[in-house]
């Protein structure tokens, strides 16, 4: 019972330590995994994707603001105003002039619609008269009518993304305030489309122009969301429809969602010059890949960790129990078995003899007249003259004989398939050689003699029967004189 019960507390001793080291470590790991994930959601939400819309955005301004200057300086030089008024007379005067403000300032192209002629004067000469009934003269007379002094319009017809042009259709008035025609430039937004690819494929976050009615109208070469083709609505895609749908009253902010189980950082922007929403996405687990995969390490280590830990533990425990072990059944001074190790041993053995039915022979021995000799020459030399009487009997017995100190200056032996005769014959050799050995000790030569006691396993013997048979003779073995081996058998007698 007590080694089942400290079986079970070492056992439960070690779960508490493995549940408290894993509990721990578990916990440690995760916390600091939630908090750098929230850290980085954090950064990502608040500096990473506004900063990348801010860099989008002026730079988008930086394309558009000079082309508005150049187009707002056409619609008041008093030359094209002079000469539209004046009859529009020699339409050369008019393309050099556009041609002049085109390579001058690096336009894509420099025009000017005449209201009266309706005439479509470009930097190579005279294109076209626009028409009214004509969808793609429909921009002009929607500039005509507009309130506003300028608009930006672009071009829907264009196939090439990389060649997307941005129109500046400004309004011309003569003198009097009248309104002439419509002049400007046109530019392509190579600028803003470098920016995003190279945005794209650097960081890892896509970026995309939405107009107002929810529909994907510039994009880098990956596309929009989920793929997402240009002039695709994005009200059609089941992760953005709730986001779309508050698209028509112009409004910039931070969202989050989720497509096919992947989350999803977002920034908008509403660009007023263009009336179009920049969107800057960035998937989740692109930005928490890096951190989870500490985590999976941090718990790898701290598995390893416990791992080493309950390996040292058990090794401890072990080594620890096995010297206990030792301590509990070996007498310290003779390094012999003691009662302890003793019954142990002499259980089994005497349980394998009766059960095969193999003689063994038992011997009990007590040095004469040892308390004499610790008197004459001090408990040290009595110490002394055990451990070599000890080694002396190991010397005379076999590998496979159980001997034990029994206690004081008492030993007994157990010799395994020896019958009474042979175990008397050894009990005698063993009687003879103390008998005639002379114990060393600090200068004196010490002489020793013991008296013996032997009986034979009997079938109903027990070890308790066994032994006191044994007593018995060793004790006539001092009342008749010391120095002496006594047989004591079941029912009979003889020395
Ligand atoms: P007898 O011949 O009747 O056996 O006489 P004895 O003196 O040997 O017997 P007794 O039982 O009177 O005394 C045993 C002595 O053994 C007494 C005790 O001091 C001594 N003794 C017991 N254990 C030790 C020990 O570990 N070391 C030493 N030095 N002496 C011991
Ligand atoms: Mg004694
Ligand atoms: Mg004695």
């Amino acid at each position: 019972m007590p080694l089942r019960s400290s079986l079970y507390s070492q056992r439960s001793l070690v779960l508490t330590l493995v549940a408290l080291l894993g509990a721990g470590f578990l916990a440690t790991s995760l916390l600091s995994y939630y908090a750098s994930r929230a850290s980085i959601r954090g950064n990502i939400v608040n500096t990473e994707l506004p900063l990348t819309s801010d860099t989008v955005y002026s730079e988008i301004q930086k394309d558009l603001v000079r082309p508005i200057l150049i187009s707002s300086m056409m619609s008041r030089d008093t030359f094209m105003r002079d000469w539209v008024v004046n009859g529009e007379q020699n339409p050369e005067q008019m393309t050099r002039y556009l041609d002049e403000v085109m390579t001058h300032y690096g336009a894509y192209t420099a025009f000017f619609v005449s209201n009266t002629s309706l005439t479509y004067y470009h930097a190579k000469g005279v294109l076209k008269q626009v028409k009214i009934d004509e969808p793609r003269d429909a921009w002009y007379f929607r500039v005509r009518d507009m309130k506003d002094p300028y608009e930006i319009n672009v071009d829907p017809d264009l196939a090439n993304k990389d060649n997307l042009t941005f129109f500046i259709n400004y309004k011309v008035y003569d003198y009097h305030n009248r309104f002439i025609g419509a002049a400007g430039v046109g530019l392509t937004v190579d600028a803003v489309i470098k920016l995003i690819d190279k945005y794209q494929q650097r960081y890892q976050r896509s970026v995309y122009f939405v107009d107002t009615f929810g529909r994907l109208v510039l994009t880098g070469a990956e596309g929009g969301p989920e793929g997402a083709r240009i002039g695709q609505g994005l009200g059609e895609l089941e992760s953005m429809k709730s986001l779309v749908s508050q698209l028509p009253k112009p409004h910039s902010g931070s969202y989050e969602y989720s497509t096919h189980g992947q989350g999803h950082f977002l920034n908008v922007r509403f660009i007023p010059e263009l009336n179009w929403y920049l969107f800057v996405d960035k998937r989740e687990d692109g930005a928490l890949s890096e951190i989870r995969q500490s985590l999976y390490l941090n718990l790898l280590i701290c598995l390893l960790v416990t791992l080493s830990v309950l390996a040292l533990l058990n090794r401890v425990i072990k080594r620890f129990q096995s010297k206990i072990h030792a301590q509990a059944t070996l007498d310290s001074l003779t390094e012999l078995p003691n009662r302890r190790g003793f019954d142990i041993l002499a259980v089994q053995a005497l349980h394998e003899a009766q059960r095969e039915t193999r003689p063994l022979t038992a011997l009990l021995l007590d040095l004469d007249h040892f308390k004499a000799l610790n008197d004459t020459y001090g408990h040290m030399a009595g110490d002394q003259i055990l451990i070599g009487f000890a080694r002396d009997l190991q010397s005379c017995l076999r590998h496979a004989d159980i001997v034990c100190r029994w206690g004081g200056e008492e030993f007994i032996v157990l010799l395994k398939d020896t019958d009474g005769d042979t175990g008397q014959k050894i009990a005698e050799k063993i009687r003879q050689h103390v008998e005639q050995h002379e114990y060393a000790y600090n200068g004196h030569s010490l002489h020793l003699t013991v008296s013996i006691g032997a009986t034979t396993l009997q079938r109903e013997d027990t070890l308790h029967s066994l032994l006191s048979r044994a007593d018995h003779a060793m004790y006539r073995a001092k009342q008749t004189g010391r120095n002496r081996t006594c047989m004591e058998m079941p029912h009979s007698t003889y020395a």
